[in-house]
C-alpha cells in the first residue's frame, strides 16, 4: 500500500468507525435504507471512486475503492454495498454505452442523483444465468421488453434497471443483451421480496415488465442470435464485482474479529481474561490466519485487474475463499461473546446473518469452483456466466 492509499483507507475508516459505527444497527432493525449514509458518501466522493474524471469520478483502480468498501464492511455491510453496487451499473454503462448514454447517465451516478439495479435473475435463471427468457423486441426506434426479474438488489428504488433480456430467437449466451429501463416507464412494477434473513436496509425484488417501452438508444449492449457478444462483453467486468464481494466479506469478518479481540481482553472466568485461554487464543489465531490469507487473494486479484491483466480463476478463488472464511470467522467471533453474542443487542448477531449473502450473490460458491475446475482442465463454459 503506498502513501496515498493508506490515506484513502484511513479517511474512510474514521468515517466508518466514527459515524457510520453507530448506526449500524437501525437500518437492519427498522429496515430502512440508510439515506444520510449515502448522502455523506456522495458528499465525499466514494459514489464515483471507480468512475472516469471526465465523468466527475475520481478514477481510481478498483484496489484503492475496495479499500474504501473494505473499511465500510467492518462496520456495516449495508453501507459498503452503496459503494459496491453505484461502481458496478455505472461502469458497465462507462466502458459499453454510447458516448451520449455515458455523458447523460454518469455524471447523475457519480453524485448520488441516480441509482440503477442489475436485472439479470430470473425465478428458472439463477446459476444458469444464459436460460433467461425476458424478451427485448426492437420496433423502430423503440425496444419492447416483456417478462419478469427476482432478487433484484435496490429494485425498489433505483432510477433504472440494467435488464439482461434475449433479443430475437435464440437460447444460451446467444442473443442476450442489456437494456437500461427507467423505473417510471408504462408497464413496469416491482414487488418487494420479505422475510430477508440479513442486509434488511438493502431490498430485494421481483421486476416486471408488461410491454415496456425503451427507446434503442437504452441498449448497452445489443443481443444478436448469431453470436453471444451482448452478453459477454459487460461479463469482464464482474471480475471485479465477484472479489468484491470477497472484500465485503473480508470487511465483515476483520470488523467481528476486532469486537471479539477487544472483548477477550475485557471479559474474565475462571479469573482468567478469555484472552489468556489457550483454546480461544488459538480460535483467534485461526481467524486471523483466515482472514489475511483472504486478503492476499483479494487484493492480488484486484491489483491484476488493474494492471489489465485479469485473472477470472484467481477472482473465482478469492470470492470463494474470502466469503466461506467470513462465515467460519464471523461465528467464531460470536462464539466469544458466549450467550451474548446471540442477541441483537450485539454487532455479531447482525454480522453473522449480514455475510451470508455474499456466498450467494455474484455467483454462489458452488458455481465459482466450476469456473475454478474448468480452468484447471482448461474447459471455456458457456453455461456457467456467474
Ligand atoms: C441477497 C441477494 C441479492 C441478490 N442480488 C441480485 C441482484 O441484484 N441482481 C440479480 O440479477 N440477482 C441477484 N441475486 C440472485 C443471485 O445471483 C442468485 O441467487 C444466484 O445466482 C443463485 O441462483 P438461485 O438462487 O436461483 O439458485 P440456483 O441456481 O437454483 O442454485 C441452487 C443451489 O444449487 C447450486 N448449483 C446450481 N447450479 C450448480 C452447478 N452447475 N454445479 C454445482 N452447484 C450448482 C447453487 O450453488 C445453489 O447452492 C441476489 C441473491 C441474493 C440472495
Amino acid at each position: 500500500m503506498n502513501d496515498e492509499q493508506r490515506q484513502l483507507r484511513d479517511a474512510a475508516r474514521k468515517l466508518a468507525q466514527g459515524e457510520f459505527r453507530a448506526r449500524a444497527a437501525r437500518w437492519d432493525r427498522e429496515e430502512l435504507f440508510p439515506e444520510e449514509n449515502k448522502h455523506r458518501l456522495a458528499e465525499l466522493g466514494y459514489l464515483g471512486l471507480s468512475m472516469d474524471r471526465e465523468y466527475g469520478g475520481s478514477g481510481a483502480g478498483l484496489v484503492d475503492t475496495y479499500l474504501v468498501i473494505e473499511e465500510l464492511a467492518k462496520v456495516d455491510l449495508l453501507t459498503a454495498m452503496i459503494v459496491h453496487d453505484q461502481n458496478v451499473s455505472p461502469r458497465i454503462i462507462a466502458n459499453h454505452g454510447s458516448i451520449e448514454m455515458k455523458r447523460r447517465l454518469l455524471p447523475r451516478f457519480v453524485s448520488g442523483e441516480l441509482e440503477c439495479s442489475i436485472a439479470w435473475t430470473e425465478p428458472q435463471a439463477g446459476s444458469d444465468g444464459t436460460a433467461i427468457r425476458t424478451s427485448a423486441v426492437r420496433d423502430g426506434d423503440e425496444v419492447v421488453i416483456n417478462g419478469s426479474k427476482i432478487f433484484t438488489t435496490f429494485g425498489d428504488r433505483a432510477d433504472m434497471h440494467l435488464v439482461y433480456a434475449r433479443f430475437g430467437k435464440s437460447s444460451g449466451a446467444r442473443g442476450i443483451g442489456t437494456v437500461i429501463v427507467e423505473c417510471d416507464r408504462p408497464g413496469f412494477t416491482v414487488k418487494k421480496l420479505e422475510g430477508k434473513m440479513g442486509v434488511r436496509g438493502a431490498a430485494e425484488n421481483e421486476l416486471f415488465f408488461d410491454n415496456v417501452r425503451v427507446p434503442a438508444a437504452n441498449i448497452v449492449t445489443a443481443g444478436d442470435p448469431a453470436n453471444s457478444a451482448g452478453f459477454v462483453r459487460p461479463l469482464t467486468l464482474y471480475n471485479g464485482t465477484r472479489v468484491g464481494m470477497g472484500v465485503m466479506a473480508l470487511g465483515v469478518a476483520e470488523g467481528a474479529f476486532d469486537l471479539a479481540r477487544e472483548y477477550m481482553t475485557v471479559r474474565e472466568q475462571f479469573g482468567q481474561k478469555l484472552a489468556e485461554m489457550q483454546g480461544l487464543r488459538r480460535m483467534m489465531a485461526d481467524a486471523l490466519i483466515e482472514i489475511e490469507s483472504a486478503r492476499c487473494l483479494c487484493y492480488k486479484a484486484l491489483a491484476l485487474i488493474d494492471a489489465g491483466r485479469p485473472d477470472p480463476a484467481l477472482c473465482s478463488i478469492a470470492k470463494v475463499f474470502a466469503t466461506e472464511m467470513a462465515q467460519r470467522v464471523t461465528v467464531q467471533c460470536q462464539q466469544m461473546f458466549g450467550g451474548y453474542g446471540y442477541f441483537g443487542s450485539l454487532p455479531l448477531e447482525r454480522m453473522v446473518r449480514d455475510v451470508r449473502m455474499l456466498t450467494l450473490t455474484g455467483g454462489t460458491t458452488q458455481t465459482q469452483k466450476n469456473n475454478i475446475a474448468n480452468h484447471i482442465f482448461d474447459i471455456q463454459s458457456s453455461r456457467s456466466p456467474s
